[in-house]
């Protein structure tokens, strides 16, 4: 006898239901809360605190196609913050950092000009070929920091030669591996763009490290640029969320194609709501931060490691040859430590959950491997200021306060 339909779908039922929690869920949380602690990898690490999630529930419960409260007041607040007419709330820094080019190149040819180091170019999977069907053009800067007008007018492309793609966007990205593009420079390209029909996109993920260490206002900051596209999941401790901005023409093209790569999201309130609780409780830690990262830059300079890029926000870049040491040998000692560090190679982020005692840890662990290596007959060399094969370049400049 075929069972009841009940029965059947009871037995769907049965395996369809998940219990994702596992038993000791809480106290994981907790491990991973001190694991991100001790974490260098990225800022993208950091958790979401239980103060953070409490503020989300209370968000609004529309839905973000048609109309989300909650959501609405967030690219509001954003609008102003950065001086434009409106802004887009978007799953992630690369969706906002595409969409914004797939809207300003209308008809191709076109190429859009950048930092060969620029996200667009090394970490968003080629996509601007992709979506936007675009050539880039990315420029090594010539005083090994940020792109210079002059470096932007050997390589810009202008005109009708038929051989040629023409720019029709110039990208900057600030902070650029955690160091600041000084606003003067930014401002001399920006006239010149615009002086030739090109338009301005900043990635600013960080740019709110740029504002938490020059004191500059994030208007003033985004004000060379036709958009902007800035992360909540970084720096600011939100766990998803970036926002684009620009004129109201520009981001109503923009939310078109947010829905044409499928990032029109539902009920978003809580994850905006995240984000605007980043922007109140998190923004002001960014200071510490760089306090944090600026002392985990001396300490190393101490101890006789080579920076390769000094601590002008959140990051240190280092090489430590001179010492006569891998990253691979000091990843593994960070590891072996009682309570581990996690390291990645030359890049050093520290986060708004970073402790001093993981700093202090880690220093630590380079002194002990340098004093061992000096008695097993390593001879110390000085840093020698030459280029690494990292595509980062050595402090060739001064860092500014
Ligand atoms: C992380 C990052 C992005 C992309 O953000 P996702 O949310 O990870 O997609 C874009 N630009 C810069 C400079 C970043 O650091």
């Amino acid at each position: 006898m075929s069972s009841s339909i009940e029965e059947k779908r009871a037995q769907i039922a049965s395996l369809v239901k998940f219990d994702i929690l596992t038993e000791s869920q809480t106290a994981d949380n907790e491990r991973s809360i001190r694991d991100v602690s001790r974490t260098f990898i990225s800022d993208t690490i950091t958790v979401p605190t239980r103060e953070m999630y409490e503020y989300a529930v209370q968000a609004s419960i529309g839905d973000a196609v048609y109309h989300e409260p909650s959501t609405i007041a967030l690219e509001a607040h954003m609008a102003k913050l950065t001086g434009k007419e409106a802004a887009l709330f978007m799953p992630s820094g690369t969706m906002s950092n595409q969409i914004a080019l797939r809207s300003h190149l209308t008809q191709p040819p076109y190429s859009v000009l950048c930092d060969y180091r620029a996200h667009i170019n090394k970490y968003e999977a080629g996509g601007t070929a992709f979506h936007s069907g675009a050539h880039t053009v990315p420029i090594i800067p010539s005083n090994g920091h940020h792109l210079t007008l002059k470096d932007v007018k050997e390589f810009v492309v202008i005109g009708d030669d038929v051989h040629l793609a023409p720019t029709r966007v110039i990208e900057l990205e600030n902070t650029l591996n955690g160091s600041i593009f000084p606003q003067d420079e930014i401002i001399r390209i920006s006239e010149f763009a615009h002086g030739k029909e090109i338009n301005m996109h900043l990635d600013g993920a960080r740019i709110w490290h740029v504002a938490a260490e020059t004191g500059t206002s994030l208007e003033e900051l985004c004000e060379p640029f036709d958009s902007v596209s800035l992360c909540f999941s970084k720096g600011l401790g939100a766990p998803i969320g970036s926002c684009l901005v620009g004129s109201h023409e520009f981001i109503k093209r923009a939310k078109w194609f947010r829905k044409l790569f499928g990032g029109g999201m539902r009920q978003t309130g809580a994850i905006a709501a995240c984000a605007a609780y980043a922007l109140t409780h998190n923004f002001s830690k960014l200071p510490a931060v760089h306090a944090l990262a600026g002392k985990l830059e001396k300490g190393m300079r101490e101890i006789g490691v080579d920076i390769l890029g000094p601590a002008e926000t959140c990051m240190v870049f280092y090489d430590p040859t001179p010492i006569g040491v891998d990253y691979n040998e000091i990843a593994q000692r960070a590891e072996q430590l009682p309570e581990p560090l996690k390291l990645g190679g030359s890049r050093l982020v520290v986060h708004i959950q970073t402790t001093e005692l993981a700093i202090d840890d880690f220093l630590r662990v380079l002194r002990d491997l340098a004093k061992e290596k000096r008695a097993a007959g390593f001879i110390y060399h000085e840093p020698n200021g030459v280029v690494n094969g990292s595509g980062h370049y050595k402090d060739i400049y001064i860092r500014r306060k």
